[in-house]
């Protein structure tokens, strides 16, 4: 399964536990909300961790068909 992921930058507070945990993943833009780089470079239950890590829901992931699975 290919998994979709985004952050809303509304809820973004930039903690960091997802760049923590999945650094090929997200990182930092200019105004330390994470971005999405590259969510195939990780394995699925690294994403779903990622984002459970983050405090404040804010990255949300996706199947394939468009269906939320987290949160
Ligand atoms: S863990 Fe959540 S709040 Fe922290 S940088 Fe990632 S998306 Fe933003």
């Amino acid at each position: 399964m290919h998994m979709k992921v985004r952050v809303d930058r509304e809820l973004c507070l930039s903690a960091g536990n997802c760049i923590a945990i999945a650094p090929t993943v997200f990182e930092f833009d200019e105004e330390r909300k994470a971005v999405v780089l590259d969510p195939t470079s990780v394995d699925d239950d690294t994403l779903l961790e990622a984002a459970e890590s983050c405090p404040f829901d804010a990255i949300i992931v996706e199947d394939e068909q468009g269906r939320q699975i987290y949160p």
